[in-house]
Parts: C-alpha cells; structure tokens; sequence
C-alpha cells in the first residue's frame, strides 16, 4: 500500500525538536514532547523512546500511543525484542508485520498488540547506542527509505537529550563501571610487537557539536565546500612532509586515504543530509553513524578498515569545520600532552597517528582494528607496540592513567601496581640490551665459532620493510611477498605501477639480493578488489600459482614490472604452492615469453635471473630431483610445509603446538632435500617462521641449510645464535638423534644450546 505520508521536511520536524530542546523544561518533559512531535509529523500512532541504562537495559522513557502506565516499567535487554536488536547491532529495523519477526517480544503492559508495522533505530552518541528511538502503525506497511532517514536524522537530534546526563546519570551509559579504578589486565590481539609503558591519552576526537539543525542550508553547503578544500589542502602538506626515503609503501597507505577523502559519494551523502536540514557538522557526524552501523554487519576485514579511514577524516573534517579557536578532545601535540603516552583508541586511521608527536608515542591501544589496517601498518614503521581487539578499552581506561601495552604477549595492563611495573621495567631493560646486542653483532658476518658462513635475510612485504636491512645488518631479502602491496592498494596495480613498486625495493636493497615472490592471493588472502568464491579449505584451495596460471595475463603483468624493474641487473624470482614439476614449467614458460617480448621491446632485461620454486607442497618436496635440473634455487617456505605435512591448520591456535616443527620427521625431510640440493648444484634456502626461532633455525644449519630469510626482528637473534654455535659439534650431536620417533628434538636441541653456550 501507498506510504502514508509525512510532511516530507525532515527539516521542519528538527527545526521543531530543536524548539523543544532549548526550552526550559526538564529533560522527561522535553522527551515527552518530542515523542508527540515526530509522531504527528511521521504520521504514526506510536512513537517511543527507550533509553540505555546500566546494566545494559533499555528502559522505555517516553511514549505516544503505547500505554502511559508502561513507561519507566517496560524494560528490554539489550538482544531481547526489536528494540535490544537494534541497540545489540546499531542497525535500524524496518518491518511491516513486527509480531511475525522471530525476535519479536511481546509486553502486555505496553498495550502494544494492535500495531503491526514498526520503524525502530538506534540513538547514537560517539558510536555507541544510547538508546532506541521507534514508530509503529496499524496497518501493516512498510516505511519508505525517506521516514527511515529522517527517524535516523531526528535520532542524532534525541542524542544530544539522551546524552545530556538530564535523563539519566552520565555514568550508567558507562559499560564498565564500577571496576573503573581497580588494576587490570587486558587481552588483545597483536598488531605490533614490543612493549611500552605510558600515560593514557583517549584519543576520542568528539567535537562539541554546537547547532544541529541548519538556519541557512545554502551556508552549510558552501561551509562543508570550504572545509572540504581546507582537508585536502592539510592532507596534501602532511603527504609532502611525509619521508620518502623513510618508507614509500607507507606513503602509498597515506595516499590511499587520500583518495578516500575525495571520494565523492562520502561528499554527496553529507551534502544530502545538510539539505535534509542538518548543519554540515551534524551531517557529517550523520553520514559516519550510518556508514559505522552498515559496515559493522560486513565481515571482510579490509572493508571494515576503511570505517577506520572514513572515521578519521570525518573527525577531520568536523575540525575543519570548528575552525582553529574550537578545542579538541584530544588534543595531539605540544605541552599538554604526557612525555611518555599510550594511545588509547577505538580506532584510527593513519593520519590520525601521525598527528600526534611521534617522540612521546610509547604504545597504541586499539579496541578495534586488525593487524592489516592502515594505522597498523604505520605503526610497525614507527617501531610503536600495537594491541588491538581491547574490548571496552575506551571505557575502562581514564586519562593520565599508567598503561603498559605489551604488543609481544598481547596484553595491556591499566593502572598496574608496583610488582608490574617493576616487572615491566625489568623486562624493557632486558629488551633493550637485547637490542644492544643484536646491534653489536649488526655487521659481523653470521659465521659458526668453526668458520661456517650462514647469509641471513629478511622476509618483506612493504618498502619500509627495506630500512630493516640497514638496521639489521641482513644479507638481503629472501621473500618479497608480492601480494602484501597488492593488499593495502584500493585496486589492482597495473604493470607501470608494478614496475615501481619493484624498481624501489631494489633501489632501497642498493645491490643486496631481493628473491620476490610472485602473487600468493586467493584461498583466505582475499584482495579488496578482486571477490573469490568462498571455499571450503581455502588453504588447500585457488591460491599462488594456481590462480597465477589459471590467470595468465595477471601473472605475465607482474612478471613483465619485475623484469623492467631489474633491468640491467639481476632478478631474482620464485612462485609460490607450486605441487609438480610441470606447473613450475607452466610458470617458467610464462616468464620466458616475457623476456622475449622485453627484449623484442627493447624495454631492457636483467643481466642475470634467477629463477625458483618454493617447497610449501609436500608433493614437490618429494620430486626434487626431477625439478632441480630446471630451477636456480629453491627456497622451503616451512609455515605451509608443516601444514600439509601434518594436515595441521597453521592458522589454528588450538593445533598449534600438536605438531613440532623439530619432530625428526620434518628435519629428517629437510635434510635429504638439502642432500638433493647439494648433489644437484643448488642452493636452497628456507623462508618460513620457522627459521626466526634461534633453537629452529640452530637445528636447520644443522642439517645443512646455510640460507635463512627471517621476520626483521629475529636477524639478531638468529645471528647471535650463529656466532655461538660450533657446528662440528652439533653435527655430531644431530646425527646420534638420526632414526629417533620421538614427537621432538626440541628437549634435547635446546639441551645442547645451553650445555654448548649457544645464545637460543
Ligand atoms: C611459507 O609458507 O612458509 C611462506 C614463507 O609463505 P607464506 O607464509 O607467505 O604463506
Ligand atoms: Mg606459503
């Protein structure tokens, strides 16, 4: 049937509300009116608003329509009914026949039983619900996407009333009260590793939102222009003061967000809800509640990231939009801040961090996020200890508190006691001379006490990986995940864009070897622009080289940038997965054709290549002696070996320490590949986590690997190790083991470090 209409003036309706906040009434009494004004003006015969209250109750506050004997009586759970749906998922709920909806939870008190269709959203205050605001009718029909809008927009008006502590105490909409003050400890998930002990800076950027409803809607349009222009311009000269040689994949993040910031849709969406009648503040605060509540529902990783984004440069748009004389919350930089801080966060994009004086920065606390989100990413640049998934953290921690986060076990501890930050302090300074040490030994060559030359790499992904090679005193680079910048790209980079991202990771290796991998998407390496069916075991799924040859074009591209990036001088290149000797061949013609077509081109090759198959299939692990004649190298990416070879999940925390990655099996494997390597002339290297563990990576020179690529944190380690190890004897020791069933060797391996004076 036909909507029943409304006056069709969202802005009238706030203009009105708006009337009715700035009286002089007490708050219940100006609910009480707002209640009969959006009822009247949405035509419904119900309007109610239910309010957050400790405990996570909703709590009816006001109603037209319902029964008056149920206000302050009728109470919801948060979950329970329509109405704790929309506040437990911060989405509205539209519905022509509300007593057929599943969820549906019936209060005889309320009189309720002859409306049928229903209208309900969340009110919203600093992205949490505060409470629900919720229209009903009799007939059943469903409200068209204009009332739905404006209940939202009306909702954000409520806020300010609900939020006010007039209603209600300001501390009952705190989830955590109570144990607000006691020490505690925290769990998260690790975006960065290290440790750092500060003050707690909230980085809550809620700009008091002065008026809400526009006078002059043409002037709120010209004011969201100018801000507009003013973010870009801020954007742009914090881009160019931006270190390039510091790192470009972290400009690349930074450019990306650029980008998000023209994105004209976001822009088109505030203009709209300005002309729905909100001042341009309010409508960007409208448009970011609405996108936080429709994205929450997705569950692709790197989509929701980009709230994250769109989230900063909302707060940085209604910054501009304050102008300078209005203060923050937060404020980011000069005196007030604490010397030390930890950074507190529901999320961040990564302008947002680098706002903030780096010197001080100790740590970030995120209650969201993921170890891929931009402001991650920046973080491990800036060598800053990131934990991430702190529920509530927001609420628990006050300002000025002392935090420590600990990004190496993923916890954070709030107002620690005397012992922990003892402990902390004992733990930070073995850190640091762990680091002295590591930097002493930065550029003495990994050779064993008996003369053992062992080349230690690193694994990369972004260019500011590439710095680690200096700091770290690494040989070169032993994996270049190709797919990393793929990944943080908002699409696909085409071959020119390719060609520089190569050029600059060889020009940062200045001469040291650099072994790219090419792609290994698919499976649960989803790009952001590129969907793939879902799979059942997408481990063992299209990913690597399968999709590479199933997609040829896509691997020719990446393969032709390699090849104009190390023009003239060397490439190194090897594919991923790769399961039987003809599927390595496949790939090896691919590259073949490409130089052809360089050289007919003229576009340059490279002087020498070299080219390589990873061992992560068990499969190719046991033909090496039919592949060698056809490969430069071979590098045993272990992470996906141990996986197949134990049918073991890597990505499993419960699996993860069933099977051992020293059980003889596996080091007897590795060793008849290395004996098959050496027979065949070829060198072979091993690439995988396994090998930044220094007992792991003791067993491997052990059985004869003597290349390495490692995570940059462990290069000091494993070549401390290295330079306390004789080998002679740990040969000897390895080959009275050989035969053994037992589950591991890690006992005895560890034994023989410590009875041999091997830094593990
Ligand atoms: C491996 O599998 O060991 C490896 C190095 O590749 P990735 O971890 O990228 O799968
Ligand atoms: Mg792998």
């Amino acid at each position: 049937m036909a909507p029943l209409s409304h006056s069709g003036q969202p802005r009238r309706l706030l203009a009105r509300v708006r009337d009715v906040m700035a009286g002089h009434r007490s708050g219940q009494e100006q609910l009480d009116e707002i209640t009969a004004i959006i009822a009247s003006d949405l035509v419904a015969e119900v309007c109610s608003i239910y309010v957050l209250r400790a405990g996570e109750v909703l709590e009816l506050f006001a109603t037209q329509g319902l029964k008056a004997s149920a206000v302050h009586r009728t109470r919801l759970r948060v979950g329970e009914g329509l109405v704790g749906q929309i506040a437990a998922h911060a989405r509205p709920l539209n519905l022509s026949d509300a007593q057929g909806h599943p969820n549906f939870a019936f209060r005889p008190e309320t009189g309720e039983e002859v409306y049928h269709s229903f209208m309900g959203v969340p009110i919203l205050r600093g992205g949490r619900v505060i409470g629900v605001l919720a229209v009903q009718n009799k007939t059943r029909r469903l409200y068209i996407d204009e009332e739905l809008e404006t209940l939202q927009t009306v909702a954000m008006v409520v806020a300010e009333l609900v939020a006010s502590g007039r209603l209600v105490n300001r501390d009952e909409q705190r989830p955590a009260d109570g144990i607000a003050l006691l020490p505690l400890r925290l769990e998260g998930v690790r975006f960065s590793a290290g440790l750092g002990m500060g003050q707690a800076v909230l980085h809550q950027p809620q700009f008091v939102i002065r008026s809400l409803v526009a006078e002059d809607p043409a002037e709120e349009h010209e004011r969201l222009r100018r801000a507009v222009a003013d973010m870009h311009g801020a954007l742009d000269d914090m881009l160019r003061a931006q270190d390039l040689s510091a790192g470009g994949e972290h400009r690349d993040v930074l450019e990306t967000y650029r980008m998000i910031a023209e994105d004209a849709g976001w822009l088109a969406r505030i203009d709209e809800a300005i002309t729905g009648g909100l001042t341009a503040e309010a409508a960007v605060q409208r448009v970011h509640n609405d996108i936080r509540a429709r994205m929450s529902q997705v569950s692709d990783p790197y989509l929701r990231e980009r709230v994250h984004d769109l989230e900063d440069l909302a707060y940085r748009l209604m910054g501009h939009l304050a102008g300078p004389d209005v203060p923050q919350v937060s404020s980011r930089s000069g005196e007030s801040l604490p010397e030390h801080m930890i950074l507190i966060a529901r999320s961040m994009g990564p302008a947002e961090l680098l706002d903030y004086d780096r010197t001080r920065l100790r740590g970030l606390v995120l209650e969201e996020g993921s170890a891929t989100s931009h402001v991650a990413i920046v973080a491990r640049a800036l060598d800053i200890p990131v934990v991430g998934h702190v529920h509530n953290v927001l609420d628990i921690v006050e300002p000025g508190d002392t935090v420590i986060a600990d990004g190496q076990s993923s916890q954070v501890f709030v107002r620690p006691g005397e012992d922990v930050q003892q402990a902390f302090k004992a733990s930070y300074k073995a850190r640091q001379e762990r680091r002295a040490a590591y930097a002493a030994v930065r550029d003495l060559p990994a050779e064993t006490l008996d003369g053992c030359r062992v080349s230690v790499n690193i694994n990369a992904g972004l260019l500011f990986d590439l710095q680690h090679l200096d700091e770290t005193g690494a040989d070169g680079v032993g994996l270049y995940r190709t797919e990393v910048p793929f990944m943080v790209r908002s699409e696909f980079p085409d071959v020119a864009s390719q060609t520089q991202i190569y050029a600059k990771i060889l020009e940062q290796a200045a001469g040291r070897p650099v072994r790219f991998r090419t792609l290994d998407v698919g499976g649960d390496k989803d790009l952001p622009y590129w969907s793939t069916e879902r799979e059942e075991n997408p481990a063992m799924g299209w990913r690597a080289i399968r999709v590479s040859l199933d997609r040829p074009a896509m691997l020719r591209h990446q393969l032709r940038a390699m090849i104009r990036a190390s023009a003239g001088g060397t490439l190194s290149v090897m594919f991923p997965m790769i399961a039987e000797v003809p599927e390595f061949l496949d790939a090896r013609r691919l590259l073949d054709l490409e130089m052809e077509r360089a050289r007919d081109q003229g576009t340059g090759v490279p002087e020498t290549l070299n080219v390589g198959a990873m061992v992560e299939v068990p499969a190719l692990g046991l033909q090496l002696p039919y592949l060698l004649p056809h490969v430069n190298f071979v590098s045993v990416g272990s992470n996906d070996l141990m996986q197949f070879l134990f049918a073991s999940d890597r990505g499993n925390a419960r699996l993860a320490d069933r099977y051992d990655t020293l059980s003889p099996l596996v080091l007897e494997f590795l060793r008849t590949m290395v004996a098959q390597c050496d027979t065949a002339g070829v060198p072979i290297a091993l690439c995988g986590e396994m090998a930044g563990n220094p007992v792991d990576a003791m067993a491997l020179i052990g059985v004869g690997f003597r290349n390495l690529s490692v995570s940059a944190p462990f290069v000091g380690p494993v070549k401390s190790m290295v330079r306390s190890l004789h080998l002679g004897r740990l040969e000897s020791y390895m080959a009275e083991m050989e035969g053994s069933t037992k589950h591991s060797l890690r006992h005895n391996l560890r034994a023989f470090a410590l009875d041999h004076g091997v830094i593990i």
